[in-house]
């Protein structure tokens, strides 16, 4: 069976034969559910629909977004470096030119993720090219598909004794 992807917000959940009653994002105060109801879709119809547009924004940065707009109109960056191209955010669709173009640039050594809206299909990168995805302890609740390749941080000095 296929994950299921709110078309909503583009968080994945794990596989089932029903997709899930409810998206624990789409139901917080800071977004929404359509008026319709929540909508769900799979990795193939997704794929059936859209693509990946990519922009060069440096020498070294590139954004990716998928057209027509799905979810929230999440982007992802890949940083090209020496020692490895890192992606910032994630998006939900994974396709077969995304990994090709991907793998071109020297594959990823790692996810790192700034909010729940960017989890998407974290975890389908992430095996698609053996990474971990880092995201941050506080938001480990969010995540609607745990993965043995996600490992949540802590900040090394507590928030409370941060002074902004
Ligand atoms: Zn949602």
């Amino acid at each position: 069976m296929p994950i299921q992807i709110c078309s909503t917000c583009g968080t994945s959940y794990p596989d089932t034969a029903e997709p899930p009653s409810r998206c624990l994002i789409c139901d917080d105060e800071r977004q929404y559910v359509p008026r319709a109801g929540q909508a769900w879709t799979t990795p193939s119809k997704l794929a059936g629909g859209h693509v990946n547009a990519w922009r060069q924004l440096e020498t070294d940065l590139f954004e990716i977004h998928t057209q027509p707009q799905f979810g929230i109109g999440q982007r992802a960056l890949l940083l090209r470096s020496p020692k490895g191209n890192i992606l910032w955010d994630c998006i939900a669709l994974l396709d077969d030119a995304t990994k090709a173009l991907v793998r071109a640039l020297g594959g990823l050594k790692a996810i790192a993720i700034s909010h729940p809206h960017y989890y998407t299909c974290m975890q389908d990168w992430a095996r698609a090219f053996d990474c971990p995805v880092h995201l941050h302890a506080a938001d480990a609740d969010w995540v609607m598909r745990p993965d043995s390749m996600i490992h949540h941080w802590e900040p090394m000095v507590p928030m409370a004794a941060v002074r902004f």
